[in-house]
């Protein structure tokens, strides 16, 4: 559940995939006369940035298999069952026994995740040149995440235990319904509330590029658009941009490191890519599409706990869903059907991450610069431009940038005079 709130602010947004990446520490690049009808060559992946996707595979097996091993423990020993007594005595009313038990569990299952935790996100990106983050920052932040993790839990997680009481037979339909507002008011607060609790967010310094992403803007039917950069050089060397909000408080932001190592002209198709996410509403279809996955995952519940409750009920030490030391049992339900649908999920997101490169194309019609920028992307996050198949179906969130290359090289309808998809869109 709180991964899924957090899914939806994440999603559909990025430009990249979201690897770290190695900047070669380029100045701003000097204006160079670009012939954009040039096609670009994906660069064959070095011997380095292929160990490391065969590893970040294994890491990502060693990751599924460990958060599962871990709900599996807290079941079968009792120690849920045992938690939620600690919370009841504790919270002594039904509504802080759920804000002390989520609190209790969810710091628990934090310290239990944090050697794996500190070798993907700290050990590993340092040994692959790819990170700028100190142990201090990295800490700081985890305890940061944890403390919105508290949060977030104690705001929603008594909504579906007050239904599951009330409505046995229909909690999981009214507790989606419920939830979804929710997710809205986590994609409004997340840019202005929670991102910066971890970086800082300015107005773009380079007012002469701003002008004219805000022109790109305008032409997009874009209007009182914000445009912020952020200080990720401070964690990561990895290039991205993103867009975020909804309401008030959409906004697209650049990292400062894409700002340093892209031309103009790169830039621009980048900002093209976020505008469409704006402009062909992703950001809402998102949203849409969490609040299903969220109703799937709660009927999946509905439907097969009670088998297993019948089954393991004795060695859990709890006989009713409703019980608050069930959520490891929901949390593993969840995540059953989570992986199931992650190629559906991912397939979506891959759908809208190629209109979105469609747009920027259109808008900005800068193929070679588009392509350019993919391949410093490639070079940059080391990635490997042709994944396989597995990797496509349950981590590809974007087109793999081979693919996105041989887009920009083959898509040009403007050289023609054939109509644009998007055309329609734009502001003379
Ligand atoms: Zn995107």
């Amino acid at each position: 559940m709180l991964t899924m709130i957090f899914f939806v602010v994440a999603l559909g947004s990025g430009f990249a995939a979201g690897q770290p990446g190695d900047v070669a520490g380029a100045a701003a690049a000097p204006t160079v006369v670009v012939d954009e009808t040039a096609p670009v060559a994906v660069p064959e992946p070095t011997e380095q940035a292929l160990r490391y996707y065969r590893s970040g595979n294994w890491l990502w097996v060693v990751e599924q298999v460990w958060s599962i091993t871990v709900l599996v423990v807290l079941l079968a020993t009792g120690f849920s069952a045992a938690l939620g007594n600690v919370a009841r005595r504790l919270g002594r009313s039904w509504f802080f026994t759920i804000v002390i038990y989520v609190t209790l569990f969810t710091a628990i299952t934090t310290i239990l995740d944090l050697p794996l935790s500190y070798y993907a996100e700290y050990v590993r990106q340092h040994a692959y040149g790819l990170s700028n983050q100190t142990f201090a920052k990295w800490f700081g932040d985890s305890l940061k995440s944890l403390g919105v993790a508290c949060l977030v839990g104690a705001l929603v997680l008594w909504l579906p235990y007050l239904l599951l009481r009330r409505c046995p037979t229909r909690w999981w339909l009214y507790s989606a319904v419920a939830l979804a507002p929710f997710i809205v008011v986590a994609s409004l607060v997340a840019p202005i509330w929670i991102a910066p609790l971890f970086n800082t967010f300015a107005p773009m310094h380079d007012k002469a590029l701003e002008a004219k992403i805000l022109a790109l803007a305008d032409r997009a039917g874009i209007e009182g658009s914000r445009v912020y950069e952020v200080d990720k050089s401070v964690d990561t060397k990895t290039l991205n941009a993103y867009v975020a909000g909804v309401f008030g408080t959409k906004r697209i932001v650049l990292w400062d490191t894409i700002l340093k190592r892209m031309t103009e002209r790169e830039l621009l198709f980048v900002m093209g890519h976020e505008m469409g996410h704006y402009v062909l509403g992703h950001v809402w279809q998102g949203i849409a599409f969490s609040v299903l996955l969220m109703l799937g995952s709660f009927y999946v519940a509905y439907r097969t706990a009670g088998a297993v409750i019948a089954r393991f009920g004795g060695r859990f030490g709890f006989t009713n869903l409703a019980d608050i030391a069930s959520l490891p049992l929901l949390l593993l339900l969840f995540s059953g059907f989570g992986l199931a649908v992650t190629p559906i999920e991912l397939a979506f997101s891959r759908h809208i991450e190629h209109e979105a490169d469609r747009f920027g194309l259109e808008i900005t019609t800068a193929s070679h610069s588009a392509g350019t920028a993919f391949v410093k992307l490639q070079e940059d996050a080391l990635a490997n431009p042709r994944p396989g198949l597995l990797y496509k179906l349950w981590r590809g969130s974007h087109p793999p940038l081979g693919e996105r290359i041989d887009f920009v090289n083959a898509y040009h309808p403007w050289n023609s005079g054939q109509p644009l998809e998007y055309g329609d869109k734009f502001k003379r």
